[in-house]
């Protein structure tokens, strides 16, 4: 049997995704050659390099209006500093909603002053701040949209007038969102998109080169952008699988239709939370994410061996919550289907029966 794949990231990709990709890397395209064996100067493979930018822009809904889709290497963890190193002249504004928020705070700091605009840090970010105010000497503004470890997502987003910078690593094109707000949005193929190695980054050309230091060829965005993300050898393989995905998801009706499916799995799985006296939720309700849904048994000592041998028989896999937070975590991106939470769900509800 089949697993039910809740794993945090990397995640669950589409079947017949993972089986196109399988096919490619022996024979890609009918031409007897692996994906990952041909030059990524190749026609075939500019192709894919092209298709998966157009995909990208066209979900966001930002084709032809300023923007450059890059896939680049290093992981979200890159950004970081990336983002920093273009855009980083002086000062800057960070919201701090959890670990990856920290992180990235953490390296703008050895290119700037950074103003932490509000933390959730003093309640194990269990929720989103709100009403904090924003300085306007900035040079950016950056947020988290959702924060993968603690189950909490930004519903909103402050209005901004210097470049708003976005890490949405773990809920890019999973809800219809205004992305022409956006300057710069980033993030890590591996929860949403397609496997580990490589990082879209969608950035308004038009915000480049303010920056009075020299930077880096490889960490430079506009030289990436100049190069279409043919500057060094892209990550071809990681590349090839996120357009797939991207196909996919254009071929089941685009960005709206996963939201509406995505909305349907965090409805089932939060009533169950808050209807089973034996759980409660880990995030604050209004701030819950639906990608990443955190919870706890109410009374771990006497119910855990119990359900987590009742996940185990059913086939869930990856529901452990990060070790930040404890208890259990389901992540329910994109190509998780509602009968793998509707499988959860039962399991709840076999444990209340036998407690
Ligand atoms: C997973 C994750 C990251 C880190 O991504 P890497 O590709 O491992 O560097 C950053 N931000 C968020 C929100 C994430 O979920």
């Amino acid at each position: 049997m089949k697993k039910h794949n809740f794993s945090a990231g990397p995640c669950i990709l589409p079947q017949e995704v993972l089986k196109k990709a399988s096919e490619a890397v022996i024979n890609f395209n009918g031409l007897d050659l692996s994906l990952i064996e041909i030059s990524h100067r190749s026609k075939d493979f500019i192709a894919v390099m092209d298709k998966a930018q157009e995909l990208a822009l066209e979900h966001l809904g930002l084709q032809n209006k300023g923007f450059k889709a890059l896939f680049l290497q290093g992981g979200a963890s890159s950004q970081f500093l990336n983002v920093a190193y273009n855009l980083l002249n002086k000062k800057a504004a960070y919201l701090n909603t959890g670990t990856w928020s920290s992180k990235a705070i953490k390296e703008a700091k050895l290119f700037g002053e950074v103003v932490e605009v509000a933390s959730s840090k003093d309640a194990n970010f269990n929720y989103i701040p709100k009403g904090y105010s924003i300085p306007s000497d900035i040079d950016y503004f950056h947020c988290t949209s959702n924060n993968t470890i603690f189950g909490t997502q930004l519903k909103e987003f402050p209005e901004v007038s210097a470049p708003l910078v976005c890490d949405m690593s773990s809920d890019i094109f999973s809800r219809v969102l205004d992305f022409s707000k956006f300057d710069i949005i980033y993030a890590g193929a591996q929860k949403n998109m397609g496997p580990a190695g490589t990082t879209l980054v969608v950035v308004k050309e038009a915000i480049l080169g303010k920056i009075e230091r020299a930077i880096p060829s490889m960490l430079d965005y506009r030289v990436h952008a100049e190069k279409d993300s043919m500057f060094n050898t892209p990550p071809v393989f990681a590349v090839y699988v996120s357009m797939l995905t991207l196909q996919w998801l254009k071929d089941l009706g685009g960005v709206s239709e996963i939201e509406k499916r995505n909305n349907a799995k965090a409805a089932l799985i939060y009533n169950e939370i808050d209807r089973n006296p034996l759980f409660k939720g880990f995030a604050a309700k209004e701030d819950r994410s639906t990608m990443n849904a955190t919870f706890n048994l109410v009374d771990e000592e006497a119910h855990k061996a119990t359900f987590d041998a009742l996940a185990k028989e059913a086939g869930l896999s990856g529901i452990n919550g990060h070790r930040s937070v404890g208890g259990y975590r389901a992540s329910m991106y994109n190509a998780l289907p509602i009968e793998s939470v509707q499988a959860l769900v039962d399991v709840m509800q076999a444990l209340e029966k036998q407690a």
